[in-house]
């Protein structure tokens, strides 16, 4: 496919395995590491695509490892964690720092290649953006959010958010795919100093729903990720 590398920090050999011979048959170049101190090395002399995390490494703690990776001025290759079904906050902790997504073991080789298809696109999408090319429409599926005349439209029908609703949906839009924290979210539309209670964004998020006419147990566009924060769904 291409000479996408991708770093596998995993210290389980049979997991690191299986995602490297996944990786393989997709067309990426895996690149295994089995401890934190490796990975950095790693990292460092090969400059991976991206990283797939585990954040229980039995040298140094996952977080520290992205903290080092995340040090660099201008450092923005994606992460992605991997982590125990039991470590919600350690998983929001990540993004906060700046990991761009996260994978709950046990997980299917379907779930990691949708993973990486995602954040890589992300990642070009905001290195376009960084280079000026913004992009000011956004569509995904039925749903439009346009940025510079202020409109979203779902099936064709505008749609009225107040400006705190267009933010948010500007927000998802940009970083399509991607989880964004409650945090991410509050600082971002409410500003730095917001108190970081949920509930202002929770009353947001379910305008934005209902204007939508998204039906909520079976949601369209907007995923609640529970404990973390809000994923817009990308086709593929
Ligand atoms: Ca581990």
């Amino acid at each position: 496919m291409d000479d996408t590398l991708i770093l596998v920090v995993e210290d389980e050999r049979t997991i690191s395995n299986f995602i490297c011979r996944a990786l393989s048959s997709a067309g990426y170049k895996p690149l295994p590491a089995a401890g934190g101190k490796e990975a950095l090395t790693l990292y460092f002399s090969h400059r991976p695509d991206l990283v797939l995390l585990d954040l229980g490494l039995p040298d140094m703690d996952g977080l520290e490892v992205l903290t080092q990776l995340r040090e660099e001025p201008g450092e923005e290759t994606p992460v992605i964690i991997l982590t125990a079904r039991d470590r919600e906050s350690e998983k929001v902790k990540a993004l906060d720092m700046g990991a761009d997504d996260y994978i709950v073991k046990p997980f299917g080789v379907p779930e990691v290649l949708a993973r990486i298809r995602t954040t890589l696109r992300h990642a070009s999408r905001v290195s376009q953006a960084a280079l000026g090319k913004k992009r000011a429409r956004y569509q995904v599926g039925g749903l439009v959010v346009d940025s510079d005349s202020h409109q979203a439209f779902v099936e064709g029908r505008e749609v009225h958010l107040t400006q705190n609703e267009f933010k948010i949906m500007e927000l998802l839009c940009i970083h399509g795919g991607k989880v964004l924290t409650y945090d991410f979210l509050l600082k971002q539309v409410w500003g730095p100093y917001t108190s970081g209670d949920n509930q202002i964004l929770r009353v947001n998020m379910a305008n934005i729903r209902r204007k939508l006419g998204e039906n909520p147990s079976r949601p369209k566009y907007i995923l609640t990720e529970l404990g973390v924060g809000y994923r817009l769904l990308e086709d593929g």
